[in-house]
């Protein structure tokens, strides 16, 4: 298994209110994540003389796929990655996957996780390599989770459960730039957190900077995320139905 090297790296573009376009790439090819708008991709593309080899689609919302007919035109080869049951809301897809599928992307293995619960068939992609890394979307947010929009509860329960057993060295890239907010919420939960308090510090740091907070270390997330701290259901459930109401 070979790891990122100085050429091969991941960097976001941020785009709308607080979406992030991920580009992951090496030295002539890259792949986007979830493209809200396709503007911005195409001229860091093209003024990194990078040819799009695939675009990854967690799942069907707007801000996610918006860009993605316009790459089509510029980029008439490349592979639109989505699931198989989001035909109809993903239309320009070309290359369907399920659970478990795994690709080949950029000379690395992606492995294909459906992590169900914001809609009915939203998916992960799990890059493994020695800094192992995950393509999150709307699922997971560094301190919070997505709104279940579609699936129940116990379906995002049981995602969420999923990304904990990844290695906890996995580097998680979410959709949205929603840190601070959440770790407010969270303290409002915990005050005494000294977690949270600490984390808060940091983040506050790199938005002075207009730094991105993300990505998170897995192995972090699992101290400061009450979501992924939730060890049953109605844990899961009272925190997520208290933050959808927080203002
Ligand atoms: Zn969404
Ligand atoms: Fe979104």
């Amino acid at each position: 298994m070979m790891g990122f090297n100085k050429d091969q790296k991941i960097i976001g573009i941020r785009v709308l209110k607080d979406n992030v376009i991920w580009v992951w790439k090496n030295d002539n090819s890259a792949v986007v994540v979830d493209p809200a708008l396709s503007q911005p991709v195409i001229e860091y593309l093209k003024a990194n003389n990078l040819d799009l080899e695939a675009i990854l689609q967690t799942h069907h919302h707007s801000d996610h796929i918006g860009g993605t007919r316009e790459l089509i035109k510029e980029w008439p080869n490349v592979k639109v990655i989505a699931s198989v049951k989001e035909k109809n809301r993903i239309p320009f897809q070309n290359l369907s996957v399920s659970d478990g599928d795994k690709l080949r992307l950029l000379n690395k293995e992606v492995q294909v996780i459906e992590v169900i619960g914001h809609t009915i068939s939203h998916i992960a992609f799990h890059l493994n390599s020695e800094v192992p890394v995950l393509f999150i979307g709307d699922t997971l947010f560094s301190a919070g989770c997505g709104r279940v929009f579609e699936g129940t509860y116990n379906q995002m329960y049981n995602s969420l459960k999923k990304i904990k057993s990844l290695p906890k060295n996995t580097l998680i890239y979410c959709a949205h730039e929603y840190t601070k907010s959440n770790l407010l919420w969270a303290l409002d939960i915990e005050p005494e957190n000294k977690n949270l308090k600490k984390k808060l510090i940091e983040v506050e740091k790199k938005i002075s900077l207009e730094e991105l907070t993300i990505p998170s270390l897995l192995k972090e997330e699992m101290k400061i995320n009450l979501f992924l701290r939730a060890d049953n259901l109605k844990r899961f459930s009272f925190l997520r139905a208290n933050k959808d109401s927080w203002v």
